[in-house]
């Protein structure tokens, strides 16, 4: 496979280069999410269109109070059953919630596990990169000093990039990306390309 621009996690598809199918059930979503709605995931899922599930995850900001965070925690559970049911990776939305997020890949781990939209401190990267896992950066990255720390140390087996919400072209991400770790852009690219054969088309 010739490199391309993998997106691993976008809202705005493009079509262009490589943009994963995922299906899953938002942690934002989890006081709405019961039985049924885990039930449609689990067609879909099953439907076999679906190269990952996502994104799912625990967010503690926007979980204020304790039975919400419950309510994340079961809808994550849930989801990494399904993931690991139909043998497929997980794309994970975490926001301050980095240690039980790791405590249930624990308890249940898919085949790859990638963060999405990596925010966090260098040697939360390691604890993640330790376990074999990928970590995604985008936009916010560039705006936070030890995300920047942490993507220098990721190694490029392990490295994601991706546009998320943002307007930002993926290509944008790439050449800023090149510029702080020294790289070109075609290196970052055939690094990403590999990455995604090695865990969607070879795993
Ligand atoms: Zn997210």
């Amino acid at each position: 496979m010739n490199p391309v621009f993998v997106n691993i996690h976008t809202h705005r598809p493009t079509g262009c280069g490589i943009e994963l199918r995922t299906a899953g059930i938002h942690p934002w979503d989890a006081p709405q999410a019961d039985a049924a709605a885990l039930d449609r995931l689990a067609r879909e899922l099953e439907s076999g269109g679906v190269q990952a599930v996502g994104e799912t995850g625990l967010d503690f900001v926007q979980a204020a109070d304790n039975g919400t965070r419950q309510a994340q925690i079961e809808l994550f559970r849930a989801q990494l059953a399904l993931a690991c049911r139909y043998g497929l990776p997980v794309v994970l939305h975490c926001v301050k919630a980095f240690e039980q997020t790791m405590r249930l890949l624990r308890e249940q781990e898919p085949r790859a596990v990638i963060f999405h939209g990596f925010i966090g401190s260098p040697e939360q990267a390691r604890q993640a990169l330790e376990r074999g896992y990928c970590l995604s950066f985008g936009e916010r990255t560039f705006a936070s000093p030890r995300t920047v720390e942490a993507l220098k140390e990721t190694p490029l087996s392990q490295l994601f990039l991706e546009t998320d919400d943002s307007e930002t072209s993926v290509k944008t991400i790439y050449t800023r990306v090149a510029g702080l770790l020294a790289l070109s852009v075609e290196e970052l690219k055939r690094a990403t390309t590999e990455n995604y054969e090695r865990i969607f088309i070879h795993g």
